[in-house]
C-alpha cells in the first residue's frame, strides 16, 4: 500500500544521500520526485521492481574533464568540465551546458535528473543529460570566451553525437557560445552534424528556439489559470532574472495582455511600474551584456533599482522565477501569498525551495514545476534536431504552433495524472508521476 511504498522510498532516499555525499541540490531534486511516487508504486506493482528506482537515480555515465585555456594576457587557467549522461531509455541524452562559478558535480546531477522527467513529459524521444563548467564568463572578452569554448569542446567532442548526446545552452551559454563550441566540433571531426541545439539561424538553428523556454512557461501559466476560469489578460507579473528565459517570458506576457513589472540579476532588481521596456532590456542584456541597474538609470521615472532586494516583495497576480535554483524561499512564498498571488510557474530549474512549494500549494496557489513549465526550451531543441535530421528549416509559425501544442499537452498530462492519483491540481505530483511512468516503462521494456 501507499504507506509501505512511502517507507521504502524514504529508505531509498537515505541510501542515495549516503552514496552521493555533499550534493545537496541533487538530494533535493531526488527527494522531491520520490516523495510523490508512493501512490504510483502502490498502484502499479511492476514499478516496485527491485532496482528500478536505484537505476533511475544513478547516472549512466559521468564525465569530468580538465579545461585549460589562455586569457588575453597569455596566462593559463584551468577549469573543470562536466557532462552527466543520466538516462537514455527514451532517446539520446539531451540537456544544456551551464557555465557558472557555482557549477559542481552535484549541481549538474540535479539538473540532469530533472531533465530526464522534463524531456519525458515532452513526449519527443529524448533522454536526459546535463553538463557545464565552473568557468565564470562575466568580464571575459569575446576572444577568451572563444578559447574557453574551443578547449571545452576539444574534450567534449569524443562523448557527444547526434544519436548519442546533444547538448544545448543553459545559464552562461547562449548562441555565441554554441557557435564557438559548434565550430570546434566541426574542425576536429570534419563533420557537419546536429550535435548541439540552440545554433544560430542560418547555420542549423531553429526559429523560436531562443524564445521557447520563456514563451513556453507563459503558455503553461496561462493553461493553469484557464483551468481555474481565469486568464493572463490584465494581470501583473513579477519575473526574476534577466537572461534569455526572463526576456522572452516578459515578451510573451506582454503579447497575452499581462504586465511584467520586474527583472533582476545577482546585484538586485528593477521594478518598473509602466512595465519592463523590452527593447531597452534586450539592448542592455543581449547587445551590451550589462546589468539591470543600467536599465533603471536609462529608463527614467517609472523604474527603480533595488540593490540586494528580491522581486517577490513586489505585489503581483503571477510570479515567474526565471533566474536560478532556490531563488524563491518560504518567506518569499509567504509574501507572495499575502499579496494575493494566483499562480507561480518555474522558468528556471528548481527555483522554488521545497518549503516554499508546500506553502504555495497549501495556500491554493497554482504551482507549475519547472520540469513541466519550462520544458518549452528543450521541446524546441528536439524540433531543431528533427529539422537538422531532415535537412529542412521550418517557418516560425510552424515551430510556435508545435510549441503551443506541446505545452498544452504537458499541462493536460500533468493535470490528468494528478487527478488519477488522487491529487487534483497538484502539478508537482502530476509532472513527476507522468514523467516517471514514461521513463520507467521504457527502462522495464529494455531490461537491466
Ligand atoms: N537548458 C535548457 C533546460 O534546462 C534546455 C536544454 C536543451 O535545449 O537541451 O531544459
Amino acid at each position: 500500500d501507499t504507506k509501505t511504498s512511502l517507507d521504502s522510498l524514504h529508505r531509498l532516499r537515505d541510501e542515495i544521500v549516503h552514496r552521493n555525499p555533499a550534493q545537496p541540490e541533487f538530494h533535493q531534486a531526488v527527494h522531491e520526485v520520490l516523495e510523490t511516487l508512493a501512490p504510483v508504486l502502490a498502484a502499479r506493482p511492476e514499478y516496485a521492481e527491485p532496482g528500478l528506482l536505484e537505476r533511475l537515480a544513478e547516472p549512466e555515465r559521468q564525465i569530468i574533464f580538465r579545461v585549460p585555456w589562455q586569457d588575453d594576457k597569455g596566462r593559463v587557467h584551468v577549469n573543470r568540465g562536466y557532462r552527466v549522461e543520466f538516462n537514455s531509455a527514451l532517446g539520446p541524452y539531451k540537456g544544456g551546458l551551464r557555465f557558472h562559478p557555482s557549477v559542481n558535480l552535484g549541481i549538474i546531477k540535479f539538473l540532469g535528473f530533472e531533465q530526464i522527467f522534463k524531456n519525458a513529459l515532452t513526449g519527443q524521444g529524448i533522454g536526459g543529460g546535463k553538463g557545464g563548467s565552473d568557468f565564470d564568463p562575466r568580464g571575459r572578452s569575446d576572444a577568451e570566451i572563444m578559447r574557453f569554448c574551443q578547449s571545452f569542446m576539444t574534450e567534449l567532442q569524443r562523448h557527444i553525437g547526434e544519436h548519442t548526446d546533444v547538448p544545448a545552452g543553459d545559464i552562461g551559454v547562449g548562441t555565441r557560445e554554441i557557435g564557438y563550441l559548434f565550430g570546434q566540433y566541426r574542425r576536429i571531426t570534419n563533420r557537419w552534424e546536429g550535435i548541439l541545439t540552440g545554433k544560430g539561424q542560418g547555420w542549423g538553428g531553429s526559429l523560436v528556439r531562443p524564445e521557447a523556454t520563456g514563451y513556453g512557461n507563459v503558455l503553461f501559466a496561462a493553461a493553469m489559470l484557464r483551468e481555474r476560469g481565469e486568464d493572463l489578460e490584465g494581470q501583473t507579473a513579477v519575473v526574476s532574472g534577466s537572461g534569455n528565459v526572463a526576456i522572452y517570458t516578459i515578451e510573451k506576457l506582454a503579447a497575452l495582455g499581462a504586465n511584467a513589472v520586474t527583472c533582476s540579476d545577482s546585484t538586485g532588481y528593477v521594478v518598473d511600474e509602466k512595465g519592463i521596456d523590452l527593447e531597452l532590456l534586450k539592448q542592455i542584456k543581449e547587445v551590451e551584456r550589462g546589468r539591470v541597474s543600467d536599465y533603471a538609470e536609462r529608463r527614467g521615472a517609472s523604474a527603480r533599482f533595488m540593490p540586494g532586494g528580491r522581486v517577490w516583495e513586489v505585489p503581483a497576480d503571477v510570479a515567474l522565477p526565471s533566474a536560478t535554483q532556490n531563488e524563491l524561499n518560504e518567506d518569499d512564498a509567504a509574501t507572495l501569498v499575502r499579496n494575493g498571488v494566483k499562480a507561480v510557474s518555474e522558468g528556471a530549474n528548481m527555483p522554488t525551495t521545497p518549503e516554499a512549494v508546500h506553502l504555495l500549494q497549501k495556500a491554493g496557489v497554482a504551482f507549475g514545476p519547472g520540469k513541466a513549465a519550462n520544458a518549452g526550451g528543450v521541446a524546441v531543441s528536439a524540433l531543431e534536431m528533427a529539422q537538422n535530421a531532415s535537412r529542412t528549416a521550418w517557418q516560425a509559425e510552424r515551430v510556435e504552433s508545435e510549441l503551443a501544442r506541446i505545452m498544452n499537452d504537458i499541462h493536460t498530462t500533468c493535470h490528468e495524472t494528478a487527478t488519477r492519483y488522487g491529487a487534483p491540481g497538484d502539478y508537482v505530483a502530476g509532472a513527476n508521476i507522468a514523467g516517471f511512468e514514461r521513463v520507467a516503462d521504457a527502462m522495464l521494456a529494455q531490461g537491466v
